[in-house]
């Protein structure tokens, strides 16, 4: 079974969730709607008070290259656009929408048909998911459009798509690959028409057998009935975190590495999650923009494990409400995986397209136990996934030392948490090297940024 050579953990994969079919969430009163839900530039909002959307409906347009449109998730009037809080209590603007009905804008297929017919026409592929406001559904909230283009003289020979869902908790991709598999499946062969590759290759890890044989079952049924389909297989991956870092993913299946600082197409890839798949076939082939996602919702301490179908703009708390409340001995609740999630400060704050899990975790699970000092066991070292010195990349940057932390690559770090996971001393390595690595980026940006 393949897997990535430098590094990696194994933590307990408490995938407690997973038999826990998708529900969808019944509609909230209100819907909130950030205009920062993608990398790069917040969209323009070009709706104001008092407007009557519908679901489905454009609400912000991609404000530069790399942002996205961002689409109203409900039918009913604009209440007000302004600042609301994130999940971390950062003001972000937010269209307030009262719900009222569910009607869906014009051209939109809202109907459960599968669609299997591949389009010939890549700009008519590229221009809907670009509409449709996709983007990277595996965290980096990257616009789907842009990563679809690779920049003249790039060429792809192989599209990943990866569904190895690695952190702990988390089995919203493992739930709609059970569920969708088939629409997971066109959505890969609409972006292998774009990319224009032979080479499809779907990695899941290998403690998800059921989703491996609903994906081979999806391949084999739409091979046999077009030629479009011809060349997307499944590739089992032994279990290991990060294994769906991209880069990390990238070598186990074609042992190709990208460089420091590099990206995926450097190496010919493309990698792709099957989220991000799954808004791709509804984007194309049902014109259906990206105004809901599967939200797991889970932790050792929450009663009523799930797996939701929520729509984009839902407060927290009304999921939480929902499903009964929060579990009295919840000290805090994550978005995302323990491993990389964030913490949500602000149960307030609303879901985004890019939301993948509310996990409730026990104030044991959180207490950090005391630092000690570093015993140079180099087990960081051995640890991390991208070859970094852990140790040594904490102790430059609680000194300070920019330049040096720039030379030792801290800017590759892809903040996998490994080396704070196997620290017997209990160093925040994680942390500090975070905040030393976005001011490094920082630096290095400002040299090539054009002069004012
Ligand atoms: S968080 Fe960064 S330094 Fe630590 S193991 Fe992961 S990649 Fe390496
Ligand atoms: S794992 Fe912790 S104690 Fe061991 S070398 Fe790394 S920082 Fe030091």
């Amino acid at each position: 079974m393949k897997t990535f050579s430098i590094g990696g953990v194994h933590p307990h994969d408490k995938k407690i969730s997973a038999g826990c079919r998708i529900e969808t969430l019944p509609t909230p009163k209100t819907v909130y709607i950030s205009m920062s839900q993608h990398l790069g530039a917040p969209a323009n909002c070009i709706v104001a008070a008092g407007d009557k959307v519908k679901a489905g409906q454009v609400i912000g347009e991609p404000a530069g290259f790399i942002s996205a449109y961002v689409h109203s998730s409900v039918s009913g009037t604009v209440k007000s656009v302004g600042p609301r809080k994130d999940i971390t209590g950062n003001p972000v603007t937010h269209v307030e929408i009262e719900v009222e009905g569910d009607e869906w804008a014009e051209g939109i297929d809202t109907s459960a048909t599968l669609v299997t017919s591949i389009p010939e026409d890549t700009k008519f592929i590229v221009d809907r998911i670009k509409n449709n406001g996709v983007v990277g559904l595996g965290g980096a909230t990257f616009p789907t459009n842009v990563k679809l283009c690779p920049p003249p003289g790039k060429k792809a020979d192989i599209l990943i798509i990866n569904g190895a869902e690695c952190e702990p908790y988390l089995t919203s991709d493992y739930r709609i690959m059970l569920e969708k598999s088939r629409q997971i499946i066109v959505g890969a062969a609409l972006m292998k028409r774009v990319l224009d590759v032979q080479d499809v290759v779907v990695g899941i890890e290998s403690n998800k057998p059921e989703a491996v044989t609903e994906m081979q079952k999806a391949i084999d049924e739409l091979a046999s009935v077009s030629a479009d389909y011809k060349g997307i297989r499944i590739q089992v991956l032994k279990k290991k975190y990060p294994q769906g870092g991209e880069k990390q993913l990238i070598e186990a299946i074609t042992r190709r590495q990208v460089k420091s600082m590099g990206l995926p197409i450097d190496v010919g890839a493309v990698v792709q999650n099957v989220a991000t798949s799954l808004a791709v076939y509804d984007a194309v082939q049902k014109n259906r923009p990206l105004v809901d996602n599967t939200v797991t919702v889970t932790g050792d301490c929450f009663p009523k494990q799930s797996n939701l179908l929520v729509r984009v703009g839902t407060p927290i708390s009304y999921i939480i409400d929902f499903l009964g409340g929060v579990p009295a001995d919840a000290a805090k609740v994550i978005s995302g995986g323990p491993m990389m999630g964030k913490a949500i400060s602000n149960l307030d704050a609303a879901t985004l397209k890019g939301t993948s899990s509310v996990l409730f975790l026990t104030e044991a699970q959180t207490k950090r136990k005391p630092e000690s000092n570093c015993i140079r066991c180099a087990k960081c070292a051995e640890a991390c996934p991208m070859g970094l010195e852990p140790f040594l990349l904490n102790k430059l940057a609680r000194n300070g030392m920019m330049d040096e932390l720039e030379k030792n690559a801290i800017q590759d770090c892809i903040e996998c948490g490994c080396c704070l996971y196997t620290c017997p001393a209990n160093i925040p390595l994680l942390d500090t090297i975070r905040v030393a690595k976005g001011e490094v980026i920082r630096i290095i940006r400002s040299r090539t940024a054009p002069k004012k």
